[in-house]
């Protein structure tokens, strides 16, 4: 089965085999090992420094990464914006609703971008507000959001940035420090090419909680884990093969040739995909030039609805996805992430174009 949704991916048969390395308590020295090994690779993939930034370690879902982010590095007396145009903002916004943080958001319809210019006037207009949260790659409709412009405004006016990257990590250009990024949240199994299981948060270690602020979480105190993980330990028990397998996937990344070589390779199916959609006239939700090479949306075929669609290319060995909430009848989406290749994607059109074709008349 070729898995064209967002996550989880198709594996690579190297990393589908690094599951199946020995046993391993995490207490031991070989563990401390490996998660040193994929902490120092997961700041490598963007260049970061190990003095100014950390990368912490989580087992959950890319989600437990976002709400560790928010509960964790939020200062007691903060006030966060969140900036929403798609299901990720609103599920940023309902962590910061069930965790007390004070907090209000601009919101945006979901085929649009952010408007800078009302987030300007916002945050000049109330300074209560101390961190903007703002999602990078918007998986819900594959727009790419402006986050250097974003990063710049916040910076100008002096707010911490916190982003969900976790469906453009590692395959979109995502510049930390010049953006002004105060921490970003992402997944093992998404643009990097893991098993699902493992997430992380990128961190400022400037950006860390003073060990004096209590935290709101138990399980997700980003503040712990980062203290254990730099002396090799962590709190509790880690999905120890997930993590043999996030770490021969950022090898794999790293031979490759990183996030950029990533880029273009996504870029190239993405335009493989959509020139086969054009022709048998699928339109695409958003401007293209407006889209991640990660991941884009597509209005339905005329008359096909999503099931119907979906199921006739399962049985051609492709998983597509479905649009979320109010799009779910008029939309599907196509990812390029993981193993796959351009006869895949090759297959995938022609498997459209009989399904387009059969209907038609
Ligand atoms: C996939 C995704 C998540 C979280 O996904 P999980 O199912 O919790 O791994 C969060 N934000 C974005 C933008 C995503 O694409």
């Amino acid at each position: 089965m070729i898995l064209l949704n967002p996550g989880p991916v198709t594996l690579s048969e190297p990393v589908r085999r690094a599951l199946l390395q020995p046993d391993l308590c995490h207490r031991e020295s070989e563990f401390s090992e490996l998660q040193d090994e994929i902490r120092r690779r997961l700041l490598a993939v963007y260049g970061l420094a190990p003095e100014c930034w950390s990368a912490v370690l989580l087992t959950g879902s890319g989600t437990a990464a976002v709400e560790a982010m928010l509960s964790s590095l939020m200062p007691p007396d903060g006030e966060l914006l969140f900036l929403e145009n798609g299901v990720y903002g609103e599920r940023m916004r309902q962590i910061a609703a069930v965790h007390g943080i004070a907090h209000q958001s601009l919101t945006h319809p979901w085929q649009a971008p952010i408007d800078l210019s009302r987030l300007a006037a916002t945050l000049e207009g109330r300074p209560r507000i101390t961190h903007v949260a703002a999602v990078h790659h918007e998986t819900t409709t594959g727009r790419l959001n402006a986050l250097a412009e974003i990063g710049a405004l916040c910076k100008r006016l002096g707010r911490g940035l916190f982003v969900d990257t976790v469906s453009s990590f590692g395959a979109e250009a995502l510049d930390l420090e010049d953006w002004g990024v105060t921490a970003c949240a992402a997944t093992a199994n998404k643009c990097l090419h893991g098993v699902p299981g493992v997430s992380f948060v990128i961190v400022r270690r400037d950006g860390l909680p003073r060990p004096d602020v209590p935290p709101r979480t138990v399980y997700l105190d980003l503040a712990r884990y980062a203290r254990q993980q730099d002396g090799g330990g962590t709190p509790f028990t880690p999905s120890v093969q997930v993590f043999y397998a996030l770490a021969e996937a950022l090898r794999e990344m790293e031979d490759d040739g990183g996030w950029r070589a990533r880029r273009t390779l996504y870029a190239e199916r993405m335009a493989l995909v959509h020139t086969g959609f054009t022709a048998l006239g699928i339109a695409p939700f958003i401007p293209v030039e407006d889209a991640s090479v990660v991941l884009h949306a597509y209005y339905l075929p005329n008359g096909i609805g999503y099931p119907q669609l979906h199921d006739r290319l399962k049985q051609h060995g492709f998983v597509i996805y479905a649009g979320q909430a109010d799009l779910a009848p008029i939309m599907f989406r196509i990812s390029t992430m993981g193993a796959i290749a351009s006869r895949d994607l090759e297959g995938l059109v022609r498997a459209v174009e009989g399904v387009v074709g059969s209907t038609d008349g």
